[in-house]
Order: C-alpha cells, then structure tokens, then sequence
C-alpha cells in the first residue's frame, strides 16, 4: 500500500479537523466533570453484560451534552429539534449532516463513559467474544498494544472501556496460525496495523501504544480511517469478502 502514500496525509486539514475534534472533546470533559456524578447517579448497571447499553442511556443526558457541543459549534439549536433528531438516529435513519452527526456521536460516546468509568468498579464477567464491549455491546475492532509489557487490550470506541484479549492471533475466529495473519501498514501511520486473518476474512486495527506520547486511541483511530478503507479494498482485489464493515 506504499505506493498510495500521498493520498493519506494531508497535514493543512488534519491539522484543522484536529481543531476541532479537541475543542469538542474537552467540551465532553468538562461535561463529565460539571454533569458525571448527577447522571451516574441515575444509572444503573445490569447484572449481566452488556452493563449499558446504548438504547438504555438516559436521552436527556446525550441532549443535554450535544447542546453544549453544538455551543462550542456555534450550531445551537432547539431542544425540541434535538430530541426529533436522535430519535431519528436511534431508529437508523438519519437527517443530520456530518458535523452535528459527529457531535451527536461525541455526546453519545460522553454519556457512555460514565457507564465505562462505572464499570471499571466492578468485576467484568467475559464475553465470548473478544469483539463486543461488555459495558455497552458495541462490536470494537480495534485493539491498542499498551505500555509497560505490551499487553493487548481491546477499545471500545463508543464508550471508551477497555479489555485485556489474548496478545497473538485472530481476535474473531481465534486462529492462533501465525501464517494466517497479514499485517498491512503505511508509512503515513507508523504505530498501526491492521491485522487481517485468512482464515476467516475480518480484521482489527491495532495501535502500538508503547511509544504514544498522547494515549487518544479514538483521534489515532480516526486519523488513520483510510486504512480501514483500504484494507476492505485490499480485501476486495484479493477476492476476499470483508465480512466487517465500518
Ligand atoms: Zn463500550
Ligand atoms: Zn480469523
């Protein structure tokens, strides 16, 4: 994928959308610091996984937080409009453009993590699968290798909770057959991989942590979409079917 190097960096705009992926994140902080401790307060987590899930977080919450998003976006609208809107986006359709979709999900993400933060308090039952986050039951396919020892642990992207898997072979269909997996890489991102197995077609992306200086696997995550992209594309010419799509 080397030869596609120049189409992946585009420094002028990442620069910019970073700009703006922070301004709305330490909104989300803020929030969590202001707000955290009044909603964890009316949540409650099951007994079984999945603890939360995305259907049972409190709407006045996720509203409560895009407003202040769309503040930060200077795109305030009605709380009326808003509450259409995700239930709108919670039956699958959806009539917002990019931006107020991203800050939507950002909002989404916010709630979830006091969840995540109260899961963390807890003793997490397994899953089956090393894919699906036991706090909110989001399918996850991405993976971060963390500092000190190299550990691999799975990342929600939604809610943010993470989770020790095993550190070799498929994540989905537990192929431990190291000739099955291909690593595809470019240089524009030199600390990801996407790990793609043979033997049963899907594939994770996997962040090498160990030497981040900034632990933000979901911006590392976002800056690096093109490969998830060109991964499924790869896939494609090599008469494979991806059978996860992002
Ligand atoms: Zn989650
Ligand atoms: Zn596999």
């Amino acid at each position: 994928m080397d030869s596609n190097k120049s189409k992946f960096v585009d420094d002028e705009n990442m620069k910019q959308a970073y700009q703006k992926y922070e301004l709305l994140k330490n909104e989300v902080e803020q929030w969590q610091q202001e707000r955290g401790s009044y909603w964890s307060a009316q949540i409650s987590l099951a007994e079984q996984p999945p603890y939360l899930s995305i259907v049972d977080l409190p709407s006045e919450a996720i509203i409560e937080l895009w407003q202040r998003l769309n503040l930060v976006a200077k795109a305030e609208i009605s709380e009326s409009a808003l509450k259409e809107m995700l239930e709108q986006f919670n039956s699958g359709q959806n009539p917002m453009d990019a931006e107020m979709t991203t800050r939507v999900q950002m909002a989404v993400s916010g709630v979830a993590k006091l969840a995540s933060l109260m899961a963390d308090n807890k003793t997490i039952i397994k899953l089956q699968s090393n894919t699906v986050c036991p706090v909110c039951g989001e399918q996850s396919m991405l993976a971060a290798i963390t500092p000190p020892n190299g550990k691999r642990m799975m990342q929600c992207t939604l809610c943010g909770f993470e989770w020790a898997v095993k550190r070799v072979g498929c994540l989905f269909c537990e192929s431990e057959d190291a000739k099955q997996q291909i690593y595809l890489q470019n240089e524009a991102f030199p600390n990801v991989e996407m790990v793609v197995c043979q033997t049963c077609g899907q594939y994770f992306k996997e962040i090498d942590a160990r030497e981040l200086a900034d632990k933000d696997y979901l911006w590392e995550d976002l800056k690096s979409l093109q490969l998830n992209f060109a991964t499924k594309l790869w896939l494609k010419e090599q008469g494979k079917n991806p059978k996860l799509v992002n």
